[in-house]
């Protein structure tokens, strides 16, 4: 089977009702439709709101952009100073050598700059730039691949990319943000894995991977497998998802989601909030929702299935932590601050706790 990439193709697949075609023709006008195989398979037919269908089947609420959301939800572009980078904090870059991904997510961020419609690869020369920017720049600690999707690339161009990278003394860290293991993870041979993989050597560099999964099943037994391809050759693997209604925004998908990651070896890292790319009203919770959900999974999972809840502030200022804050300050007298802090069944707890001599 076929990616499937047209509104066409998906009613014929009876992935969507023939009624909404023509809405959809104009939603995959503006932003670029792609299903792979793996994901259709995931799909269940028979559920009107199954949370794998509507995060990568088109829906005609895209059509309603809302005054706040922006073709630039997080200020990439203020922060690009040569193609192909965003630096946006001190000692890391993005490095984004593809546009196109084997998927488009309805949430995606950079919905208005991914897909056919745009430049699908950054040049030779584009890149070479890049790199010279990164190699003159020693406070570059860590670089982000990402884009699109990195790994659509062939084993050959990442094996490129990153070797050129690990010849640039002051990088120590390579991180690849991808979906391709849940969305196509055929693609996680060895080979790739080995281009990807930074030497350990006396240079200390290391390859994390970042798993984006938003949903416990998209963790099928061949993104699974394709997952321990990565961590059975020593890349650590980390995870982000992001917040959707009617995809993730329930403690138990939560729940299940964090446990799932963490049973295969992949730590979870970041739970965004949804940004607010056009289109995406229909797929953003409140931040209240997510902080209640934050509270949901405090004390009733492990402390390794705790991502950090984060929102990307618009205009390009980065991310900040938006968990709910289980400490007060308490008004006391001189020096010593007290505190007063919420334990995981909702008790409040003096700290330092009270003395005999304070009543
Ligand atoms: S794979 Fe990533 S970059 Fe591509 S559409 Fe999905 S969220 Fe966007």
């Amino acid at each position: 089977m076929k990616p499937l990439r047209t509104p066409a193709a998906l009613v014929a697949a009876a992935l969507v009702p023939p009624e909404r075609l023509a809405a959809l023709e104009q939603v995959a006008a503006r932003y670029a439709v792609s299903l792979t195989p793996d994901v259709i398979d995931l799909i269940n037919l028979d559920d009107p709101a199954d949370p794998i269908a509507r995060q990568f089947v088109p829906d005609p609420s895209e059509l309603a952009v809302r005054p706040e959301e922006s073709a630039d939800p997080i200020g990439d572009d203020a922060h690009s100073p040569v193609e192909g980078i965003i630096h946006r904090y001190p000692d890391r870059v993005l490095l984004k050598p593809v546009h196109i991904c084997p998927v488009y997510c309805r949430s995606c961020l950079r919905r208005e700059s991914v897909g056919p419609g745009h430049r699908r690869w950054l040049s030779r020369a584009a890149l070479v730039r890049a790199l010279n920017y990164i190699r003159a720049r020693p406070q570059i600690w860590e670089v982000i691949l990402t884009g699109g999707d990195p790994l659509v690339l062939s084993p050959r161009r990442l094996r490129d990319v990153v070797r050129a990278l690990e010849r640039i003394e002051h990088v120590k860290i390579v991180r690849v943000h991808t979906r391709v293991p849940v969305v196509a993870p055929a693609r996680i041979t060895a080979e790739l894995v080995r281009a990807i993989k930074a030497p350990r050597n006396a240079s200390s560099k290391a390859t994390y991977v970042v798993l984006h999964a938003n949903h416990p099943r998209e963790l099928s037994a061949r993104a699974r497998a394709a997952c321990a391809r990565i961590v059975d050759a020593g890349i650590p693997m980390l995870s982000q998802s992001v917040l959707l209604r009617g995809v993730n925004d329930d403690p138990d998908t939560l729940a299940a989601l964090m446990r799932t990651l963490v049973e295969n070896r992949i730590k979870p890292y970041y739970l965004h909030h949804g940004d607010l790319a056009p289109g995406t009203g229909h797929l953003r919770t409140t931040i209240p929702q997510g902080q209640a959900l934050i509270r949901a999974l405090h004390g009733r999972l492990s402390g390794l299935c705790q991502p950090t809840y984060v929102l990307d502030i618009p205009g390009g200022h980065g991310k900040s932590p938006i968990g709910p804050s289980y400490l007060e300050r308490v008004p006391s007298a001189g020096e010593d601050a007290r505190f007063e802090i919420e334990d995981f069944n909702a008790g409040r707890h003096l700290y330092p706790p009270a003395r005999q001599d304070d009543s």
